[in-house]
């Protein structure tokens, strides 16, 4: 059975693409087989991870509307994982959504046949808590949510947990929340260790160990189509999105056994 890990917030900005772009190549380093989907109009996961989003078709969008398999619309990047990439026709999936029937499970229902060929499956949501996060949300069997250790990092967090909470007791009971993970991170900020101070409070043992930092290699890598362990090895990015891995692996192995 595949983890399927939701990665969300509705915060525009806080690190969830460049999450899911190097969590998916730092498992995929470490032999597990990763399928990223791109849930995000703005495709920057599908950029990103060198996938031309202009050329894009099929994807997420003709997967959600049905038009598509998903095994048609993947694709294989040279990092070693496979993409649904997204672009701005996904824009249209928010009004296409609510004329279709199970609207809110489409994402579930096309995962259906190929999920097994794979160990994670990570999902980029959009900045939004629309009904492409909710088709992640419901799709998932976690959501790993980064954060930002700034002032207004926590408002609006409640919002996301009562979401994640409803769809739990609906539509997909065994939601849960993964974990947090401190992005973004500057040591040397008052503010920084101050906020996590308050997420390892209310987290507890949810809250990532791993912190990633900010780090310019993170933020250039993109514009090059590579996650960062291809486009500078050893920054310090790139080792926190190793052991990113690790310990998220660790974590699941030691929940399976
Ligand atoms: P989101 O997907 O939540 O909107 P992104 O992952 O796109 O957030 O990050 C927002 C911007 O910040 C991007 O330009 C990205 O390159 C940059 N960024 C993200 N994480 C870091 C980091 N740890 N260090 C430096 N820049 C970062
Ligand atoms: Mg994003």
């Amino acid at each position: 059975m595949p983890r399927i890990i939701a990665i969300a917030n509705q915060k525009g900005g806080v690190g969830k693409t460049t999450t899911t772009v190097n969590l998916a190549a730092g498992l995929a380093r470490a032999r597990q087989r990763v399928l990223l989907i791109d849930l995000d109009p703005q495709g920057n996961a599908t950029t990103g991870s060198g996938i031309d989003k202009r050329a894009a078709t099929p994807a997420t969008l003709e997967v959600l509307t049905g038009e598509a398999t998903l095994a048609d619309a993947r694709r294989t990047v040279p990092a070693g994982f496979d993409v649904l990439p997204a672009n701005a026709d996904l824009t249209a999936a928010k009004v296409l959504l609510l004329q279709i029937e199970r609207r809110e499970f489409r994402l579930r229902d096309a995962l259906g046949p190929i999920r097994d060929e794979y160990h994670y499956v990570l999902i980029d949501c959009p900045p939004a808590l629309d009904m492409l996060t909710v088709n992640a949300l419901t799709a998932a069997g976690s959501v790993l949510i980064p954060m930002q250790c700034e002032y207004y990092a926590l408002e609006g967090l409640s919002d996301l947990l009562d979401t994640i909470n409803d769809i739990a007791s609906s539509a997909n009971p065994g939601l849960h929340v993964e974990g947090v993970l401190r992005s973004m991170f500057d040591p040397r900020s008052r503010l920084s260790r101050d906020v996590s101070e308050q997420l390892q409070s209310h987290f507890g043992e949810r809250l990532y160990r791993t912190v990633i930092p900010r780090n310019v290699r993170l933020a250039e890598a993109p514009s090059h189509g590579l996650p960062v362990l291809d486009y500078d090895r050893s920054c310090v990015g790139s080792t926190a999105f190793l052991t990113l891995a690790g310990e998220m692996l660790r974590r699941h192995h030691l929940k399976a056994s």
